[in-house]
């Protein structure tokens, strides 16, 4: 005779129950020392890998992510160019005019207030000798890679190859197209 639904229900959350409960107790094992734990809340909770203490980030790593530690300026142009190039990734092939003064006006703003003066002032000449070019994705993220060679090589780093931009920041992989830009649409036609 088959078994009772409802018994049924009750082994399979029991048997959850159990399993999450000996992930726990082995991520505590894991972050051993007080200063660890206290860390712990940020650790993924990733099955299999919970044992391994060399993928669970140091301590010192965890505290650097809650504390008030100063960016380095090559962090901040980092952390800066993703985003840019990210936006130029998802910039639609024929943006609105709305989308296209946005982009003019996120340049112009960062050469106002981007926290480095000297990068700030640097960009506003590159700008002023390199308007914006935003008729479409190409454009723009051709643009943007023209300008950020620009920058490396007054800093005398090395040149990207733009014709490979796109493999190096591809569009954001989201499900539904909930990472397109606000203000975009299925047909994509200039407003
Ligand atoms: P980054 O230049 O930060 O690049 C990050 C990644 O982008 C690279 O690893 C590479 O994979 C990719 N990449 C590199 N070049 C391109 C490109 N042309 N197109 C597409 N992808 C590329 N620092 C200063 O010291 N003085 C300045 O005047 C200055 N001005 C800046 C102006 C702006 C607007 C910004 C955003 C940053 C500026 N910086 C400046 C910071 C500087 O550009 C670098 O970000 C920092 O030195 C770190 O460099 P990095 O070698 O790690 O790579």
């Amino acid at each position: 005779m088959s078994e009772n639904p409802f018994e049924a229900i009750r082994k399979a959350c029991d048997s959850i129950g159990h399993c999450f409960q000996t992930h726990l107790a082995k991520v505590a094992s894991v972050a051993g020392s007080s200063k660890a734990s206290m860390f712990s809340f940020l650790t993924e909770l990733k099955p299999g890998a919970v044992n391994d203490a060399a993928l669970l980030p140091s301590t010192s790593d965890l505290e650097r992510k809650i504390t008030a530690a100063p960016l380095t300026k090559e962090e901040l142009g980092r952390a800066t160019w993703t985003l840019l190039h990210t936006v130029a990734a998802q910039f639609p092939d024929s943006p609105t005019r709305q989308q296209k003064r946005d982009v003019r006006e996120l340049m112009a703003i960062l050469s106002r207030i981007y926290p480095c003066k000297e990068c700030a002032d640097h960009f506003k000449e590159v700008l002023k000798s390199n308007p914006v070019q935003a008729e479409s994705q190409a454009e723009f993220s051709q643009w943007l890679c023209h300008v950020h060679n620009i920058v490396n090589r007054s800093l005398g780093k090395q040149i990207f190859p733009c014709q490979r931009v796109n493999a190096r920041w591809g569009k954001l992989d989201c499900l539904d197209r909930s990472c397109d830009l606000e203000g975009s649409n299925n047909l994509s036609f200039p407003l």
